[in-house]
């Protein structure tokens, strides 16, 4: 494909833009594959891109039910982060900080990677405890993190009041290289560096069932007829329990609506990313002025993509008392994603109880920032038919076995 360039810019203002190429092909399926990769997320075009990259296996399709990046991949609030108290998770979303920091040049496309920093806020003497344990396994893990006072918080976010009646702010876990990316550039650079491989995009085939033989598996039954192929990767976030389903197995995971909504754009007040764990609501500035609000999960499972109409007040509210300015902005839209949350919400990277099948799932509400960390480990785990060193703690196994990464205490929100 013809590389994006500032030169490229330049000949196609004198051309009236007449010579871009489609950013990816969008091709029918062929018969059969050595790889399907299920799922055009971040995760699965993620993977397709590394088996293609790092392990020169090129002939894969990703099949997509709608279109790419169309699910949680672009519905999320953008936050990137790897200051996490387990070392395995400190390694793959590290992996995938420092990745992150390199994907535009990388994929010659712009995912407008913004390093602008991430404060989790410590708002009751507990997470002041936690967040400096956490700061501390982060110095032994090679994460550069720092535990601040509420007077460099105010600093780094003065539009944050410090002194709330109920939730004063006690300091924070301050990572300065933490940050956001354009989420559905992420998914499309993915995809056009796929494409450019010669690997299939295809979108609007929903995989509606899983072939298999002595078992091993053989192939997919799709809305575009049946494929066949040697390997396959469940990618499905939300939907991953009904593709395990189909391909004969049970997985430790629960669907529900995560929810997010965008106020009226502003002038820039907040450069940073702040969360805040305790009142349960995040906050960053989107280029275009929008204040970006992340707030909680559903209490109960479900496939809606919507959330709950109690969370919108629920978020404000909590958000109001750190941000007081917030209470004269107006929302201007709100929507959801499905989430597939494990009980130590960590994920599960690597093989299935059916041959030649793996699976990426159970990133739940925080895997946008682990996207390449998650492909990268994927793609080791499907090439090699064994997961790598990025990938080996998170294996499905480690629920029968009692190996917990558990984040849940350790992140209280995972974002
Ligand atoms: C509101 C919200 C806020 C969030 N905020 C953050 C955040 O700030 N930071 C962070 O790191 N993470 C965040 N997350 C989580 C993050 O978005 C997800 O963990 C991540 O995007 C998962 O990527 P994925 O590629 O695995 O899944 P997805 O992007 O959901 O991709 C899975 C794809 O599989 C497809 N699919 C499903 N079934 C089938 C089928 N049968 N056949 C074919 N295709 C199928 C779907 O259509 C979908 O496109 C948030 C999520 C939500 C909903």
């Amino acid at each position: 494909m013809k590389r994006y360039s500032a030169f490229a810019i330049a000949r196609e203002a004198l051309r009236g833009h007449k010579g871009w190429e489609r950013a990816w092909a969008s091709p029918e399926p062929r018969e059969r594959y050595d790889v399907i990769v299920v799922g055009g997320g971040g995760h699965g075009l993620a993977t397709a891109y590394y088996l293609g990259k790092n392990h020169g296996i090129t002939n894969v399709a990703v099949l997509e039910k709608g279109w790419i990046g169309g699910g949680n991949t672009g519905r999320n609030t953008t936050i990137i982060r790897s200051n996490y108290l387990q070392d395995a998770s400190a390694a793959i979303y590290e992996k995938a900080r420092a990745l992150y920091e390199t994907l535009s040049q990388e994929l010659n496309y712009n995912i407008m990677f913004s390093p602008r920093g991430v404060m989790m806020l410590a708002q009751t003497h507990h997470e002041v405890r936690g967040y400096q344990r956490t700061a501390h396994a982060n110095a032994l893990q090679g994460v550069a993190t720092e535990y601040v006072g509420p007077e460099r918080v105010k600093e780094l976010c003065p539009i944050i009041s410090i002194d709330g009646p109920r939730y004063p702010v006690l300091g924070a876990l301050w990572q300065a290289r933490g940050g956001t990316a354009r989420h559905d550039a992420v998914a499309w650079g993915y995809a056009r560096a796929c494409s450019d491989m010669g690997m299939h995009i295809v979108q609007n085939c929903e995989v509606t069932a899983v072939r298999s033989s002595n078992g091993q598996v053989t192939g997919v039954e799709t809305t575009k007829g049946p494929i066949q192929c040697d390997k396959l990767a469940l990618v499905v976030a939300g939907h991953s329990g009904r593709l395990a389903e189909m391909a004969g197995f049970r997985l430790p995971v629960e669907s529900v609506a995560l929810q997010a909504m965008v106020s009226e754009p502003i002038k820039p007040c907040m450069d940073v990313v702040v969360m805040a764990n305790t009142v349960h609501g995040y906050m960053s500035q989107s280029d275009k002025g929008e204040m970006v609000i992340g707030g909680g999960a559903d209490g109960f499972n479900n496939y809606t993509q919507r959330g709950s109409f109690h969370h919108i007040e629920e978020t404000v509210r909590a958000l109001i008392e750190t941000f007081p300015m917030l209470s004269r902005l107006k929302m201007l839209r709100q929507w959801g994603g499905i989430v597939d949350m494990t009980g130590d919400r960590s994920p599960i990277i690597g093989k299935t109880p059916l041959g030649g099948c793996f699976i990426n799932c159970g990133w739940g509400t925080g895997g946008f920032k682990a996207i390449p960390g998650g492909g990268w480990a994927t793609a080791e785990t499907v090439a090699k038919g064994e997961p790598g060193p990025l990938a080996a703690a998170f294996s499905l196994d480690r629920f029968r076995e009692g190996r917990f990464i558990d984040e849940s205490v350790a992140a209280g929100v995972a974002h």
